[in-house]
C-alpha cells in the first residue's frame, strides 16, 4: 500500500519540525489531498495510526482536505471541474485541456502542536 510511504515522509517532515520548535506533542495534522493525486484517504489514515505509534504525534487528529480537480480552458478563460484522466475537455467549447490546476496536491498543510 503506498499510502504507508507518502504517509511516512509526511509525518517525517512533521516530526523534523516538531523537534525543530521544540514540541511536545504534535495535535493536528492537516493534508491537502487532490481528487487526482492516486491516494486513498482510508489508506492514509490507516497509514497514519500505523506510521505516528510511539512518537510525538500519536493520538494527533489527523485532517484530510480533499481538493478537487480542475482544468483550464484557455479559450473559455475559465476553470472546469475534472472527473479524471489527464485530458480534460472543456464543457464550454469542447476543446480539450491538459493544463491541469488542481487536484494532483499531495502536501501537508497544517501542524498543529505544543
Ligand atoms: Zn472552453
Amino acid at each position: 500500500m503506498h499510502e504507508v510511504g507518502i504517509m511516512e515522509s509526511a509525518i517525517d517532515a512533521v516530526l523534523r519540525q516538531a523537534r525543530a520548535h521544540s514540541a511536545r506533542r504534535v495535535h493536528r495534522i492537516v493534508l491537502r489531498i487532490g481528487a487526482l493525486a492516486g491516494v486513498e484517504p482510508d489508506g492514509l489514515r490507516f497509514a497514519f495510526d500505523v506510521v505516528t505509534r510511539g512518537t510525538l504525534a500519536a493520538g494527533a487528529a489527523l485532517e484530510i482536505e480533499a481538493v478537487p480537480a480542475r482544468a483550464y480552458c484557455a479559450a473559455c478563460d475559465a476553470d472546469f471541474p475534472v472527473d479524471g484522466g489527464f485530458i480534460a475537455r472543456c464543457p464550454t467549447c469542447s476543446a480539450l485541456s491538459a493544463d491541469l490546476r488542481s487536484g494532483r496536491e499531495l502536501e501537508l498543510s497544517r501542524i498543529e502542536m505544543t
